[in-house]
């Protein structure tokens, strides 16, 4: 490893690699330092007998405004419908944005998850988030998103039986206490653009990004212990750097800056199981049931048949409580229609810092440049999402950028 290097980017996830394949890009000497053995950060995936198995349920919105920065083709994305099934009464019932399959329309239209007016009402919020400019929607006081949706007249049925069992998969709670400006942005993401896994995992988004770094700039199995201006400590020795960028998961650059605080409260476990093939005929995410442990379930291999190595069906479901699988596993054999036996157990996980939590009111453009060359940058900067960790990384390397720029302003 090098004693010095004019930028050190603490962190190999998506925020990180976003600054530095920036500042790589703009001629800039950059050093990487990742504790971990591989890049991607929060975005892991392992290989469970031949199958591969995110480190949670996790998906690509190409809705995105920063998924720009990454090439779509290359990651060989499989698609969901955007929507969700539903059991009620029994009955699995499907609700589509038509425009992912206008044949549904009538479907939606009389699936039993509210009233007329309230589905109306559902049209109009997603008309608003997704086509109104961002400006406006974050014109009004930031509330919860509770009180954003009883105030769109979303306060009903269609909010127990669809949007709280859906957002609760999404935002990792279902309380709706997060940010309503948040939830509009999100919603917004999912009108414009669909839902996809990648062909190799979502880790591939990672590695897609370290793979524009120069060669040596990625240093893997590397912990930083402390940060200084102008010096990193590592487990391996000490670096000097004109520039230090904290890229790190929110609870370790609180620990390493004192003046930032983060933390990621919001947790998930999600359970594997494979099936001998799918149930269903098309890609839809499945709501728990009122009551249960479950928030949703999904056959993987339905999106991305490239997750299953011989056809079979893998399926993830996910509590937001610590579960164990033996408590889970007739709620998502119910979930699918299957049997519990048909069901075999491929591992569980339990990721105890998922995601930092966006409460109102947003503040979407968190500080980055904390003076003295060092910066911070990561999800909890901006949104808690892959487009917050790509757009404060976008945002950080301009930091840097200004701050190496003799003369100018370093402000961000
Ligand atoms: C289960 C789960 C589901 C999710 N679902 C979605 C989803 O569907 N859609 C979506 O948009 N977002 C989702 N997210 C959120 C998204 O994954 C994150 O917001 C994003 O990946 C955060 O990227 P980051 O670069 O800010 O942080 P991280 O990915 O946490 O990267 C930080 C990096 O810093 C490294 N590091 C930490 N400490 C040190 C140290 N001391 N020295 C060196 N390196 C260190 C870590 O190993 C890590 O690689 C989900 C997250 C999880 C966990």
């Amino acid at each position: 490893m090098p004693a010095r290097a004019e930028v050190v980017v603490i962190g190999a996830g998506l925020a990180g690699l976003s600054v530095a394949t920036r500042l790589a890009a703009a001629g800039r000497d950059v050093l990487v330092l990742e504790a971990a053995g591989h890049a991607g950060g929060r975005l892991t995936t392992d290989r469970v007998d031949g199958f591969l198995v995110d480190r949670g349920f996790q998906v690509l919105n190409t809705g995105y405004p920063r998924a720009a920065d990454l090439d779509l083709d290359a990651l060989e994305l499989g698609w969901f419908l955007t929507g969700a099934r539903v059991w009620v009464d029994g009955r699995a019932h499907r609700v589509l944005d038509p425009r992912s399959r206008p044949t549904s329309i009538a479907a939606t239209a009389t699936a039993p998850i509210g009233t007329l007016p309230e589905k109306a009402a559902l049209a109009a919020f997603s008309v608003r988030a997704g086509f109104l400019p961002v400006e406006r929607l974050r014109q009004a006081p930031d509330r919860t998103a509770a009180e954003a949706l009883q105030q769109a007249g979303l306060g009903g049925l269609v909010q127990e039986r669809f949007l709280r069992p859906f957002l609760a998969g999404v935002l990792l709670e279902d309380r709706l206490e997060t940010s309503g400006h948040y939830l509009d942005l999100l919603w917004r993401s999912f009108v414009r653009g669909r839902i996809g896994l990648p062909a190799r995992g979502m880790q591939s988004i990672g590695q897609q990004l370290a793979d524009r770094l120069p060669e040596g700039a990625l240093h893997l199995g590397c912990r930083v212990t402390g940060v200084a201006s102008g010096l990193v400590r590592t487990t391996d020795g000490s670096i000097a750097a004109d520039a230090v960028v904290v890229a790190t998961d929110p609870d370790t650059a609180a620990g390493l800056l004192p003046s930032v605080t983060a933390s990621a409260p919001r947790q998930v476990t999600t359970h594997l199981h494979v099936l001998p093939a799918s149930p269903w005929d098309d890609a839809l995410l499945v709501l728990g049931r009122p009551g249960g442990q479950l928030v949703n379930s999904v056959v993987l291999t339905d999106a991305q048949p490239r997750y299953s190595p011989d056809g079979r069906a893998l399926v993830a479901s996910s509590t937001l409580a610590p579960s164990r699988e033996a408590d889970v596993r007739e709620e998502v054999a119910r979930a699918h229609g299957v049997a519990t036996g048909d069901l075999a157990h491929l591992t569980s996980v339990t990721v105890p810092a998922a995601q930092p939590a966006a409460l109102p009111p947003l503040e979407l453009r968190r500080p980055v440049d904390l003076g003295d060359g060092v910066f911070v940058c990561g999800d909890h900067r901006d949104t808690p999402s892959i487009q917050g960790a790509l757009a404060s990384g976008a945002r950080t390397a301009r930091a840097v950028l200004r701050h190496l720029r003799p003369g100018s302003a370093a402000s961000a």
